[in-house]
């Protein structure tokens, strides 16, 4: 018998981050490996960011601050909807974690009982489903196909809530495919759950200021405001400012679920770092003039991967709005034979092959719940993609 919970049984290691980390052991015991699974940054926390750091090291503070966050970053948190997206939240809307990761936890363990349903569009980030389950929630997955943009349709939407619907998690622009909905788009989904109110809606809006091509970002809450008070917007500074390690993320909705999921931040984690607070509220208030540079950077690296994915024969890719993902069709391989005589099955065998192969590391599509895929980030250096791609259109031709 386990000591470990029955519930603990539905869940397994986040696969991107065990990923990332057998990348970084094989380069570490000297294996030629390019890591394409990595979902952050490549690029450093701007400079300003880290001076505010060092700063609040420096006066002391260094000490725990209010579960919820400290009044000066829920400040900048506020100004930031505000300005960003033409939303107006009060200090109690508001809740800083330890990551976004901490912030979309407590939700579902604070508004989950067990049997209620959570929405969750495929391909999904791969800890939704696993957080869910652990709340003791369960999850309804809406297939998202190549063909529709990796995008949900309102009549999907529609066929999919129940009486037992607790929450639509709307993730755009996505992980893992870097699918952004329009405004027009995020309009339509929103007047299905008009007719719903019982639906609440999570939107995880990490990678808001990620997007290409002059892409508008709109987010659900200021897009459908009778829809305001149902939604809990998420967000962090994760992605945008290059801060995966100073674990800083927060939410903004309705009081009543933001304070549950303050006292059970109480009653676990208390407040995210103080120092980490403090960068948050120069990288919210402080200049944003590296995005501009850093995402014609992204956007030049996304063209080039996905031209190149498209000229391999058995992949194809369509053009992300967004996030620094692509998330690549590997139909054409599955069936397909090694020089050592192993059938490739399915995407995870794929993405094995190309590990052991030609040294190259990404995440299997089934992972996010749409198979056969693979998904590639591109938040790594223009070299280390031109070698991945040789290497990945070399085993590609090697096959059978
Ligand atoms: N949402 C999505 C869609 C993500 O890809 C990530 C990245 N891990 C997160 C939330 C959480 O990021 P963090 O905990 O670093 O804020
Ligand atoms: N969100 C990133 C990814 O999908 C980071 C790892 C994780 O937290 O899952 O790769």
């Amino acid at each position: 018998m386990s000591i470990v919970t029955r519930r603990l049984a539905a869940i397994k290691p986040s696969p991107t981050l065990s990923l990332m980390t057998k990348a970084k052991e094989l380069k570490a015991a000297g294996k030629d490996v390019i890591g394409l699974g990595a979902g952050e940054p490549d690029f450093d926390t701007p400079n300003h960011i880290k001076l505010a750091a060092k700063k609040a090291i420096d006066n002391g503070e260094t000490k725990y601050t209010p579960v919820d966050g400290t009044p000066v970053l829920k400040q900048a948190i506020i100004g930031k909807f505000k300005r960003d997206n033409g939303l107006s939240y009060e200090p109690d809307n508001i809740i800083v974690g330890t990551g976004g990761k901490q912030v979309l936890y407590n939700a579902f363990m604070t508004t989950l009982d067990e049997g209620d349903e959570v929405i969750i569009p495929a391909p999904y980030w791969v800890s939704y489903p696993d957080m869910v389950a652990l709340a003791g929630g369960t999850s309804v997955f809406v297939s998202c196909p190549k063909e529709a943009g990796f995008k949900m349709t309102p009549d999907q939407l529609e066929a999919a809530i129940t009486p037992k619907t607790k929450w639509l998690v709307f993730n755009s622009p996505s992980n893992p495919t870097g699918a952004a909905y329009s405004r027009e788009e995020v309009k339509a989904l929103a007047q299905v759950l008009l007719a719903h109110p019982h639906v609440y809606v999570i939107s995880d809006d990490i990678y808001e200021h990620l997007v290409y091509d002059g892409f508008e970002f709109s987010t659900m809450a200021e897009v459908e405001p009778r829809l305001f008070d149902r939604i809990l917007t998420a967000n962090g500074v994760s992605k945008a400012y290059a801060m995966t390690g100073w674990r800083i993320g927060y939410a903004a909705g309705p009081k009543d679920i933001v304070k549950a999921m303050k006292t059970i931040q109480g009653q676990s984690t208390s407040n995210a770092c103080s120092i980490a607070q403090a960068a948050a509220v120069e990288a919210l208030n402080g200049s944003h003039d590296f995005l501009v540079p850093r995402n014609n950077e992204f956007k030049k690296r996304r063209d080039y991967v996905v031209a190149r994915m498209n000229d391999i024969d058995g992949l194809s890719c369509t053009v992300p709005e967004g996030a620094f993902y692509v998330f690549v069709c590997c139909d054409g391989v599955i069936g397909k034979k090694t020089a050592d005589g192993n059938v490739i099955a399915g995407d995870a065998d794929f993405v094995a092959y190309l590990l052991d192969a030609v040294g190259v590391a990404a995440v299997q599509g089934s992972a996010f719940g749409l198979e056969p895929y693979f998904r590639i980030s591109y938040a790594t250096s223009m070299d280390n993609l031109e070698k991945a791609c040789d290497r990945i259109a070399k085993a590609c031709a090697d096959l059978c």
